[in-house]
């Protein structure tokens, strides 16, 4: 174990490690655009590539920049996977794609590093011991590091998990359980800041699970590609009218190139826009007949009644 404090060099061989993985498994290079749904890419990033790329990241410490660094890293790479621009709320790719920080990781594998020396009777308990009893929290020592990341994630205090350690089966469902909780709420208080993200439901959130849009798209590229699609109008990145209108004020407007009648707004694509009514009409006559199979087809129709009328 060391208390080497130089992460960035190790983070910019995770990184180069994650991209060789990337490549080496799809060839031209692992990417949403090429049709594969991203459900299979998350699968090969868990199975594959998370793990070579944290590997012995835990017997490092990390500073708060180095960790940064690595969680861009995912989230670019997650971006990519689900067809998701640049410019997306962190939060909405997360929440799209089940998935928490990458740190998250690495922490569960420090504190469960932690809890085997303490469990041990060999010298690394021997260090442990002696290190907490003279460091203060300023020290380099890795012990006071994973002392920290308990109480991020609040939970029990290193000196007492030293004179009391925990079984194995019961730590890891504890610390599974406490990381999930910390990330989730962390993500969806960001989320509910951001307006980007008003059409995202935030109860979809579970994480290692993506979202639905995507589960049964199977192998279909088509499918894929009009998934794609939902996840921008989900996470407020779609290209419509009203938004172009924001950031081109002089040159363009909100109003609807289709129709010419309303601003092409999410509600006015989905809902309204005559001009798509044809393409929407044969959906529309089924989901209304799911509806009112379970009795919601009224609430739904007030829904979309007071969309027209806004
Ligand atoms: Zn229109």
């Amino acid at each position: 174990m060391t208390t080497n404090t130089q992460g960035q060099g190790h983070i910019d061989e995770a990184i180069s490690i994650g991209r060789k993985t990337t490549y080496a498994l799809m060839g031209a290079g692992l990417h949403g655009y090429n049709g594969i749904n991203p459900k299979i890419c998350l699968q090969i990033w868990n199975i594959y590539i998370k793990p070579r790329v944290i590997y012995g990241l835990e017997n490092i410490k990390l500073s708060n920049g180095d960790r940064k660094r690595l969680n861009q890293y995912h989230k670019r790479w997650l971006k990519q996977m689900l067809q998701l621009p640049e410019r997306t709320a962190d939060e909405g790719v997360y929440i799209i794609a089940g998935e928490i920080p990458i740190e998250a990781e690495i922490d569960r594998k420090i504190l469960t590093q932690l809890m085997q020396i303490f469990r041990g009777e060999d010298i690394e308990k021997d260090i442990a011991e002696r290190q907490l009893a003279v460091k203060d929290s300023t020290s380099n020592s890795w012990f006071i590091y994973a002392g920290k990341i308990l109480e991020k994630y609040d939970l029990p205090k290193i000196h007492d998990l030293l004179r009391t350690p925990i079984a194995k089966g019961v730590w890891k469902k504890q610390l599974t359980e406490s990381i999930i909780n910390f990330w989730k709420h962390d993500i969806l208080e960001k989320a509910k800041e951001k307006s980007s993200l008003k059409n995202l439901d935030l109860k979809d959130f579970k994480v290692g699970n993506i979202h639905s849009i995507w589960k049964h798209c199977n192998e279909d590229t088509l499918a894929v590609s009009k998934a794609g699609i939902k996840a921008k109008l989900l996470t407020g990145t779609y290209l419509l009218q009203s938004n172009v209108a924001k950031f081109q004020q002089k040159s363009e407007t909100a109003t609807c190139k289709l129709c010419g009648r309303q601003d092409e707004t999410v509600e006015h694509f989905i809902l309204i826009c005559e001009a798509i009514e044809p393409q929407r009409k044969p959906f529309m006559e089924k989901f209304r007949k799911i509806l009112e199979q379970h009795d919601v087809w009224n609430h739904i129709q007030v829904k979309i009644y007071n969309c027209y009328q806004s």
